[in-house]
């Protein structure tokens, strides 16, 4: 009873104070967009299907296997992914995204490393991905003994003699592994770009490789963002997203996790909170889990690749996994539940198309780098400032207690730069604001978050 007073009195506090703040237009904000609706429901199982059975074919897609054959191989694997997203349409500009990479770490040789990479131009050029890996690896063994720390598994099956010029040509499959992600990468590469519609962000579609070596292509992409000033907003990395049966008997396939590194209010973690929102809104049928970490123990994906070099990211897991098919021979396209993965192919539609659809989220920092937050006019205020963004029409703001996980509240503003929430103290409260363009499409939120204390040691005199 309490708790409803208080937000009362907020709200009529609210709509008397904040300015641009409309009734009219908050109501509206919840139709959904139709021609997303439409892509979302573009997605085609029976594709994704076809996608799996013709990776599973090149029997191994080993970062290190040969590439002399025209059927079996990365190679082999790497110009079909080519070829057949050339074909879905003459907007996607497709191509490899190549290294020379020589011996080093889990390289256990020099190699060519092409990432298979689709862009889709948007009016602007920040990017939005969607990833997948299309490389794979199998050993003895697989996951479920790497897991259980158990070196006999009964039904283990074990990789011939390695080939020293190929030290990686056993039979990988890989078809959850990460044959699910690239399977939803390249499925969403074909209905953004037959969709006709005009994005204001860029679109990447990217099959990643040299994942099993230490998230290798993704890193090594990453570094070319960054030296080029490539303006990456958002990755949405899908890595074992094909599987509802647990390795434990658990079945699972209404929901989705999505690993966020942190710290609490990063991007990463407001981009995982923006697919469970959006995500939600257009499959309410299936539900995204944040993850509130950077990934699984002891376990990697390319969303922290580019974490690792400031990037947005986050990583897309299934929600129960079975391990003895990971890593393993028996990683087959049995293990695929195709239902399942088509409901998380439609989640990352739906939030990479609201992202692409709507403004690049809103800088809260003045140029001393500091958030523009205070406590005026009052001195018990909430005062939020933040920078106009290009095609931005209105702002949403959002709130929560300081000592909680997501969102609470929001209020949609007109286009204004700034705000005031009379009498709620900032120290209580985590705020953000998120740009919304004139057809409803909101962004991830911006939070207003300090950063680092300096630490100044103090000095004593000797022998004090
Ligand atoms: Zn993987």
């Amino acid at each position: 009873m309490m708790t409803r007073f208080r937000a009362l009195l907020l709200t009529a506090a609210l709509a008397s104070v904040v300015s641009g703040f409309s009734r009219a237009v908050a109501a509206q904000d919840s139709d959904l967009d139709p021609r997303i609706v439409k892509l979302v429901a573009t997605v085609s199982e029976e594709r994704l299907g076809l996608i799996l059975k013709k990776l599973e074919s090149f029997e191994t897609r080993s970062t290190l296997s040969s590439t002399a054959s025209a059927t079996r191989g990365v190679g082999a694997a790497r110009q079909w992914i080519l070829t057949e997203m050339q074909a879905f349409s003459p907007k996607l500009q497709v191509s490899f995204d190549t290294y020379h990479v020589p011996k080093q770490g889990r390289i256990a040789r020099d190699v060519e490393l092409r990432n298979v990479m689709a862009v889709l131009p948007g009016r602007s050029p920040r990017r939005i991905y969607v990833s997948g890996h299309y490389d794979t690896l199998a050993r003895p063994g697989g996951q479920g003994a790497a897991n259980a720390a158990a070196p006999t598994d009964a039904d283990a099956r074990t990789a011939p003699a390695a080939d020293p010029n190929a030290p990686l040509d056993n039979l990988a499959p890989g078809v959850n592994d990460d044959g699910s992600g690239t399977a939803l990468t390249i499925e969403l590469a074909r209905l953004f770009s037959q969709s006709g519609i005009d994005f204001d962000a860029t679109l990447v579609f990217m099959c990643h490789v040299g994942e099993e070596q230490g998230l290798v292509g993704a890193r090594l992409h990453a570094q070319k963002a960054v030296a080029e000033k490539i303006p990456i907003e958002a990755v949405l990395n899908n890595d074992i997203v094909g599987g509802d049966h647990g390795g434990n008997g658990i079945v699972d396939g209404a929901t989705i996790r999505v690993y966020a590194e942190g710290p609490e209010d990063s991007p990463s973690r407001q981009l995982a909170r923006f697919i469970q929102r959006w995500g939600g809104r257009y499959v309410p049928s299936h539900k995204v889990r944040p993850m509130a970490r950077p990934d699984r123990f002891g376990r990697g994906g390319d969303h922290s690749a580019y974490n690792q070099l400031g990037f947005t990211a986050v990583g897309f897991r299934e929600s129960r996994e079975n391990f003895t098919r990971q890593h393993d021979v028996r990683d087959t396209y049995e293990g695929i539940s195709l239902p399942y993965l088509a409901q998380n192919a439609r989640v990352n539609a739906a939030a990479a198309a609201t992202l692409a659809l709507a403004p690049a989220p809103p800088d809260v920092l003045n140029d001393r780098r500091q958030p523009m937050i205070t406590r005026a006019p009052s001195g018990y205020d909430a005062n939020l400032k933040w920078n106009a963004v290009p095609g931005a029409a209105a702002y949403r703001i959002f709130w929560r207690e300081a000592w909680g996980s997501d969102w609470q509240q929001d209020v949609r503003v007109g286009n204004v730069t700034s705000a005031i929430l009379p009498n709620m103290q900032i120290d209580d409260y985590v705020f953000g604001v998120a740009s919304i363009d004139a057809g409803g499409h909101e962004s991830f939120v911006t939070a207003y978050v300090s950063g680092p204390r300096t630490n100044t040691p103090i000095t004593t005199k000797p022998g004090s």
